[in-house]
């Protein structure tokens, strides 16, 4: 079951590509274009074959939120066959969303709102981020994943926060997790190293970092549910509090991702524009640039898990004996390999796997959670995924942007700055407190993920809906969003 919003693309191309377009937003020109020179360039792939094996482009998908990226657009699914383009996925490798349930209904937290801003500034931003690692767990988070948390000792003296994540993991978070959890990476690539060394470590390379931009963590309450039976499997109630996390590897990432192109180019250096990585029967050729690429999405994952944990550490300051559960995690930039063959590439479009595709797994009579935002101050959504082929699995990761971060930034000051108090958005930054000229700088950043910023949500999960490529599971709305 197809809609009737799905367009094709011209391109040179002897392969699919659909865009499943919301009908109220007519396709972004800039958008369309950057993919038509990405496709173009594409159109030298026959060049890689007589190389063993030939390499092609099968499908590519366009999710609803399809909107302009760098160097390839948001929302953009690749299926390949022989051949990985590591920049296909883009910089910030492994880049997530995550949901965690908690045992609160929106009336235990009212109350309690206006104290935890203050709580959530201090948790997230204010120094003492109780999140002490030593240099071998964040060697072992790079390598395993969450199986640093789950295998590894604690340390004498350990922080808190580091059981904390450990303890809330449930005992299936593995079935939970893209891949586990746990990606194999068989060395940490060596310009990577300084991550072990806490003098090397910047702000935004830590564990327990939201990151800048759109990143969040957002205490969102049930609005309404949409499907009563999956919602049950879930274990999700109208009213009740769950915590959605974005963030993605960071800094760390962005080396990741350079990393993986210098090596995908040195794989071919007769064509270095290229950045394809040849791979040879279903294995990749290149082990550098999958060590690159899994251990920044072992630590992003890792990283979302602490950031749910330090949410949860917040709530229970207030109501102790708060409960939190992970629902489900799963990375939108990534390469996955196709369980029919060959490699899918996601860049800001979300996993959205059917039952057949969830065999085996706590999913398989729901179909895979699909974690779609919307913007801060409007409503996300949880959907369950449907396995739709000509989507390839796949589905939105977000409400897509409308203006540029340029355009969000011009106005409205007084207007956003009441926004940002009224919605409860909580920044490293003390408005009570901050000088009048960086207030003035941190405002334009906030305002280019302002709502205004963002396309409506509601059409891009119609069109999700429709095309079937997922379905509504439940509307929730934000209560506390926290900002890097
Ligand atoms: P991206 O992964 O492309 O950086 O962004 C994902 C999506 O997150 C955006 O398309 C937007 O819809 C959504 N988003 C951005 N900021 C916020 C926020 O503060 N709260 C919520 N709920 N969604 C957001
Ligand atoms: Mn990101
Ligand atoms: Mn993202």
């Amino acid at each position: 079951r197809v809609s009737a919003t799905q367009l094709t693309l011209p391109h040179a191309l002897d392969c699919p590509v659909t865009l499943f377009a919301t009908p109220d937003v007519p396709v972004q020109r800039a958008a369309a274009q950057e993919l038509t020179t990405f496709l173009d360039r594409l159109t030298h792939l026959p060049t890689l074959q007589g190389r063993t094996p030939p390499a092609r482009l099968h499908r590519v998908a366009l999710t609803p939120d399809f909107h302009k990226g760098a160097g390839i657009p948001v929302g953009t699914v690749l299926h390949t066959e022989g051949v990985l383009f590591p920049e296909a996925i883009g910089n910030d490798v492994a880049c997530g969303m995550g949901l965690h349930t908690t045992t609160l209904t929106r009336d235990d937290l009212e109350p309690h709102l206006d104290a935890l801003e203050d709580t959530l500034r201090r948790v997230f931003f204010q120094g003492q981020r109780r999140l002490s690692t030593t240099g071998k767990q964040r060697e072992a988070v790079l390598r395993s994943g969450i199986g640093a948390l789950v295998d590894s000792p604690l340390h004498p003296g350990q922080s808190g926060l580091w059981s904390r994540v450990r303890d809330s993991l449930p005992a299936d978070a593995r079935q939970r997790l893209h891949a586990g959890g746990q990606l194999p990476v068989l060395s940490v690539p060596a310009h990577l190293d300084w991550l072990r060394e806490p003098h090397h470590l910047t702000h935004d390379a830590q564990l327990g970092s939201v990151g800048g931009g759109n990143h969040f963590v957002e205490l969102q309450y049930v609005h309404r549910l949409l499907d009563r039976g999956t919602a049950h499997h879930w274990h999700l109630k109208a009213g009740q509090v769950v915590v959605m996390v974005h963030s993605g590897s960071l800094g760390f990432g962005h080396l990741a991702a350079q990393q993986a192109r210098t090596a995908a180019q040195a794989a071919l250096p007769e064509d270095p524009v290229w950045a394809a990585l040849p791979v040879r029967d279903g294995g990749p050729a290149h082990q550098p640039v999958m060590d690159a690429l899994n251990a920044a999405a072992n630590f992003a994952a890792v990283n979302r898990l602490c950031l749910a944990a330090m949410a949860a550490q917040a709530l229970s300051e207030h109501l102790p004996g708060t409960g939190t559960s992970l629902l489900y995690d799963a990375p939108h930039n990534f390469i996955w390999p196709d369980p029919a063959g060959g490699w899918l590439h996601r860049k800001g479009a979300t996993p959205a796997r059917g039952f057949a595709g969830m065999q085996g797994t706590p999913f398989a009579f729901t179909g895979e959670p699909v974690i779609v935002p919307g913007s801060m101050g409007g409503s996300s959504f949880l959907l369950a995924g449907r396995g739709l082929p000509e989507a390839l699995s796949s589905a939105s990761h977000g409400a897509g942007r409308l203006r540029s971060r340029g355009e969000a930034m011009r106005g409205h000051d007084d207007e956003f700055h009441a926004f940002l108090r009224d919605f409860r958005v909580v920044t490293p930054l003390d408005w009570r407190r901050a000088r009048p000229d960086i207030q003035a700088q941190k405002l334009r950043e906030l305002k280019q993920e302002a709502p205004f910023a963002y396309k409506g949500i509601g059409p891009v999960i119609r069109t999700l809906a429709e095309s079937g490529m997922a379905a509504p599971v439940a509307e929730l709305r934000p209560l506390i969003t926290v900002k890097g």
